[in-house]
């Protein structure tokens, strides 16, 4: 089975993007195709995000997943 994980530097890439450029445009994409089918690495990035303090950043999870799931498991952690 083909999957690459997402790097912790191409999490930490989505996280501080907040300009939609070409470049980011391709980061995002690749990162929020991977997320969805991948529990690990949206929890990843979940924590990502949490440490970054930029919820309000580019949160592509909401339209397709359910947000408050991830929400009470990042609560408890
Ligand atoms: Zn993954």
């Amino acid at each position: 089975m083909l999957q690459n994980h997402l790097t912790d530097a191409e999490l930490i890439a989505f996280v501080e993007t907040t300009e939609i450029t070409p470049s980011s445009l391709e980061l995002l994409s690749r990162v929020t195709s991977h997320i969805v089918r991948c529990d690990q690495c949206r929890e990843r990035l979940v924590a990502f995000q949490k440490m970054y303090g930029q919820l309000s950043a580019y949160s592509p999870a909401e339209e397709t997943e359910t947000a408050c799931e991830d929400q009470q498991e990042v609560e408890l952690a």
